[in-house]
């Protein structure tokens, strides 16, 4: 596998981004984007792209990944395709004004939701998914008639560079502008005005992108980070249990937001999850992890560092091998972290699992609940009481019961974040409602007019409106 070197960056010249922005923007005032015809052929020009460009995005993703091309294609290339037909053959009726009750005090009227497009949605995407995080939003956008600028990662250099050079041949180019660069050039475009911003990334760049939202008013849907946690209980099949986190650890490298992050489990099966995990990990990948293209690498050379860093002092009981010159770090078992140190602090987003012992489910409840609320939360059990009680006592975005990541594929699967995880959701038609203003409209009759609403109010009046309202 060839990997691209993580220094090289493209960046737009940065006075060029004002007046991309404007361009796009003047398209939407035009109207272009309004006509359902006209947003059916965008979503169109997405799905034949991704058909059209399977191989080149496969290969992409391994030179900036390593990534083995079913994980390209489980990860990236099946999910943008699922939602791309999803929403082709729902927008419509998501499109339509939805009617409401209207109470006996606002009638007669006639109440609906009518969807319009918020404008110039601009959409920032992180390294790790780059198709699908950028495909996926574009989407809902287009879906909802808005016009788009979209940022791709500068850490995906060839998944980027490939999309630049290719996804715009497939869409109306007036209403739709990429913008290649880094931090740089996200800064620059957070200077512009848009009518909403979808943000894909970590914690601390999503409050920057809020602060510079706040300055516009402009809402924001922040796709972020954290540390997804995942029980084992005593009652479910230990092996079952430990292939599924495995698979779920080991999917990208690790480099997947809701990888399961650690793991809490008894102090009597500690060490039997630990080989389990272990022996799942040397079925997937061999004796010599590192020589298997089944395995990816770590994106850049400073996400190698870090990882390895995180290691420092840590009981390690499995793996740990790395190999800078090739961004390899070996998926690696930690046990009894240092609950203060980054490795427990910090997302790992890597092949790294620290196993926790707890004494039971109350116990994991209260580890769960003493941190930041995670993007995902994955519990093993069979016991239906025990799951629901800790879905219940706990907060996620997202939750998956007896397995890990398989939550963010169902279209009608709502997917995100809560507090510092992210804010708002997507996927299906949350994603469509995500980019609208559900513009509520009483439309009322002219021809009926009746003085009790107006001045003078009277006691007759007063009993009429307490009884009405
Ligand atoms: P990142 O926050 O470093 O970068 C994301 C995007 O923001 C990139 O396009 C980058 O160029 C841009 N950016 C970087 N610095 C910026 C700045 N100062 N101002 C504005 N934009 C800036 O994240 P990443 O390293 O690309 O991705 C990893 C993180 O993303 C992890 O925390 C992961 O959990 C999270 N993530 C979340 C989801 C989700 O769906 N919730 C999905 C994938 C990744």
């Amino acid at each position: 596998m060839a990997l691209v070197d993580d220094t090289q960056t493209t960046s737009e010249p940065l006075d060029s981004v004002a007046s991309t922005v404007r361009s796009v923007r003047a398209c939407f005032e035009a109207g272009t984007t309004q006509s359902l015809d006209w947003r059916e052929a965008q979503l169109d020009g997405l799905i034949r792209f991704v058909d059209d460009h399977t191989d080149d995005l496969i290969a992409a993703l391994n030179m900036d990944l390593g990534r083995p091309a079913v994980e390209a294609w489980v990860g990236d290339i099946g999910p943008s395709l699922a939602e791309g037909k999803y929403i082709k053959k729902n927008f419509r009726r998501w499109a339509r004004p939805r009617k409401t009750k209207v109470p006996l005090a606002a009638q007669p009227g006639r109440a609906e939701l009518i969807p319009e497009p918020l404008g110039v949605a601009l959409i920032i995407a992180p390294w790790n998914y780059p198709v699908n995080l950028m495909l996926l939003p574009i989407m809902a956008a287009f879906a909802a008639g808005n016009a788009v600028v979209a940022k791709p990662s500068e850490l995906s250099p060839a998944t980027s560079e490939l999309i630049a050079r290719t996804l715009p041949k497939y869409l109306d180019g007036g209403a739709f502008a990429i913008v290649e660069g880094g931090p740089d050039v996200a800064t620059a475009l957070l200077q512009e005005r848009f009518d909403h911003i979808f943000f894909t990334g970590s914690t601390h760049v999503g409050r920057i992108v809020m602060e510079a939202a706040a300055k516009n008013l402009t809402p924001v849907t922040l796709e972020l980070g954290g540390k997804s946690p995942c029980y084992v209980a005593d009652d479910v099949d230990v092996q079952v249990a430990a292939n599924r986190i495995a698979w779920g650890k080991g999917v990208n490298a690790g480099q997947t937001c809701i990888a399961p992050d650690y793991v809490l489990v008894s102090e009597g099966r500690r060490d039997e999850l630990v080989g389990a995990v272990g022996a799942a990990w040397n079925r997937f990948y061999g004796e010599d992890h590192s020589s298997t293209s089944d395995f990816g690498r770590i994106v850049s050379d400073r996400h190698q560092q870090r990882l390895v860093g995180l290691l420092d002092g840590q009981k390690v009981v499995f793996g740990g091998e790395s190999d800078r010159d090739t961004r390899y770090l070996a998926p690696t078992i930690v046990v009894d972290p240092d609950l203060e140190s980054p490795l427990m602090t910090e997302e790992i987003f890597g092949p790294i699992l620290p196993v926790v012992s707890v004494a039971d489910v109350e116990e994991a409840i209260r580890f769960i609940n003493a941190r930041p609320k995670p993007l995902a939360l994955y519990v093993f059990s069979d016991d239906d009481d025990l799951v629901q009680g800790m879905l219940d006592r706990t907060s996620s975005g997202g939750a998956c019961v007896n397995h890990t990541l398989y939550h963010f594929s169902p279209p009608e699967l709502s997917f995100g974040g809560v507090g510092p995880s992210g804010i708002g959701i997507y996927h299906g038609q949350s994603g469509f409602d995500t980019f609208s203003n559900l513009k509520g409209v009483l439309r009322k009759s002219s021809r009926l007019e009746h003085s009790l609403g107006y001045p003078p109010y009277s006691s007759l009046k007063e009993r009429i409106v307490r009884r009405l309202l």
